[in-house]
């Protein structure tokens, strides 16, 4: 055997490409056992080693979750998030990050290991249950994805769908859209219901209650807070909600209001004042606000799609801060731009975290404040002084469609967020409950009308993919509003739309640090108070007229 010259060199510089500082042999090896760790010093090289593991499962998973997004057939989504059950079910490394949780004198540390506990939360369950339960969440996605919905012969998206309810004249038609809907629950009511009680067990093997109180504990919640968050944010805006339907009830000249006439008179009334939201426009107008607000947009690495997909609109953090991506579905009217905006502002928050925090700390927030700064973004569609700048509109028709959008976003609330997480955390509360009943009661209270027969709970993908996700959109509204009112009282300005300094303070409170801060601190620290709901009830009470 002979060392080839060619060979010998590429060796030397491999060895020089991936010498450290430090001592290779003290390195952790992708899977290999903990080193022994004496002192704050070996855990910090420990917690690098492991978070440079986890931050490259991370950026794979996110790049083929975009191409399962985009419906490539070979994506490895299942591979790499088995690989990730694997690193989280990882008792020996959870041992470590237990045993010096209580210990270490170092502020950046102890958050580290704070972020760890909780990251290692799957090491205290079963690791088949948790490998199981991933693969079933890629299957539920991927049959919500390929799924075509049968409408007098056609084979429709739920996208197509949903355009259907929102805009057909004809009340029969939107009837039947509407009742197409549990068509796919025959392939996903058993598997949703599979994937709930298997997050159930693994949360009560982590010691906790019941599923829901261990994926709360993931965004700082509990239970019984969003119950109570829950009733008092349906309590409080009952009075307009209900001004509301009896608008609607009274403009359609129907005797009783059905699931299906809701969206469409949103629509009929947001035509009725302007055509302010053309599809071709929202690219342009999202720039504008972000320019307005003070944000480099010619130099942001964002790239923006307008692909269908089946929610409304998804963002991956490709690479923090230095790539993001968004695709959002090309609906029409004041929700496409409400979409587009949102995942826009995911897209702003991952590319303006600051790229010198340690690994650990370059990721977005827990769910509840990663949402609520999308949303900061997303009210701004329909907020009037905006569009008087951008939509052509004159102020009387802007503040009409500011109340639309307010409403909407009130009807949102209630129906999409409000019934889906009550129904979810009382499910999770006893599962031996039907959740078909559970969800049928939940929606007639939240949203004041009657469901047709069939499995409606089934249709929505995120019971089973995502556990208790419905309730980080009611906190993320509360932080947006709150967030907003702070800025306005700081600048001294009731328009925010054109206000340069928001970039400056967004970023600086929220984006820059990243992980390094718990989101209930940062919230804290910005606006001179804990995160309540009063701005929230204040910005959806709205004159419904009529
Ligand atoms: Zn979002």
């Amino acid at each position: 055997m002979r060392f080839h010259p060619i060979t010998a060199a590429a060796i030397t510089a491999l060895a020089v490409l991936t010498a450290s500082p430090r001592n290779l042999a003290a390195q952790l090896a992708l899977g290999a056992p903990p080193p022994a760790i004496r002192t704050e010093a070996d855990l910090a090289r420990f917690l690098d080693d492991l978070e440079l593991q986890q931050w490259v499962l991370d950026r794979a998973a996110t790049l083929e979750a975009y191409a399962q997004w985009r419906g490539e057939a070979h994506h490895q989504l299942a591979g790499i998030s088995r690989l990730s059950t694997g690193l989280a079910t990882r008792r020996d490394y959870a041992r470590v990050v237990d045993q010096w949780k209580s210990r270490v004198k170092d502020s950046t540390l102890a958050r580290r290991l704070e972020l760890q506990g909780k990251f290692f939360l799957p090491a205290k369950a079963d690791a088949a249950t948790a490998l199981a339960l991933s693969a079933l969440q890629t299957a539920i996605q991927d049959t919500f994805r390929q799924f075509r919905f049968t409408v007098g012969g056609q084979a429709l998206t739920q996208t197509k769908l949903a355009a259907i309810i929102d805009s057909s004249a004809d009340r029969e038609v939107r009837r039947t859209a509407f009742e197409a809907f549990p068509q796919i629950s025959a392939r996903t009511t058993g598997p949703i219901r599979q994937a709930m009680v298997m997050t159930d067990r693994i949360g009560r093997q982590q010691g906790y209650a019941n599923g829901a109180a261990a994926q709360l504990v993931l965004s700082s919640l509990t239970p019984a807070q969003v119950l109570r968050d829950l009733d008092a944010f349906e309590q409080a805006t009952r009075p307009t909600y209900e001004a509301l339907l009896a608008r609607v009830r009274r403009d359609l000249g129907v005797e009783r209001l059905e699931a299906w006439d809701l969206d469409y008179w949103f629509r009929t009334q947001q035509r009725a004042v302007a055509d302010a939201y053309p599809t071709e426009q929202a690219l342009a107008r999202i720039r504008e606000l972000a320019t307005g607000l003070g944000f480099p947009v010619d130099s942001l690495p964002i790239t923006v799609t307008i692909y269908d997909v089946p929610t409304g609109g998804v963002a991956f953090p490709i690479r923090p801060p230095y790539e993001a991506r968004l695709l959002s579905n090309p609906f029409s009217g004041a929700r496409f731009y409400a979409t587009l905006f949102h995942e826009y502002g995911h897209t702003l928050h991952a590319t303006r975290i600051r790229d010198d925090l340690p690994l650990g700390f370059l990721a977005l927030d827990e769910q509840p404040a990663t949402e609520g700064l999308a949303e900061t973004l997303g009210h701004f569609a329909y907020d009037r002084r905006f569009l008087v700048r951008v939509a052509g509109v004159n102020p009387e028709q802007a503040a009409a469609l500011e109340r639309l959008g307010k409403l909407q976003q009130l009807l949102w609330l209630r129906r999409t967020i409000g019934a889906n997480a009550y129904a979810e955390v009382q499910e999770y509360l006893d599962l031996e409950a039907d959740f078909d009943s559970v969800y049928t009661a939940a929606y007639r209270r939240f949203v004041g009308v009657e469901l047709p027969p069939g499995d409606y709970a089934a249709t929505r993908d995120l019971f089973g993919t995502r556990p208790l996700y419905y309730p980080s959109y009611l906190y993320a509204n509360m932080i947006a509003t709150q967030l907003r009112e702070a800025m306005r009282r700081e600048f001294g300005t009731e328009d925010l739309s054109g206000e340069p300094r928001v970039a400056e303070w967004m970023t600086r409170h929220f984006y820059g640090p990243g992980q390094s801060v718990p989101w209930p601190e940062k919230i804290r620290r910005a606006t001179g108070r804990p995160l309540d709901a009063r701005a929230l009830a204040e910005f959806l009470v709205v004159e419904v007229g009529g």
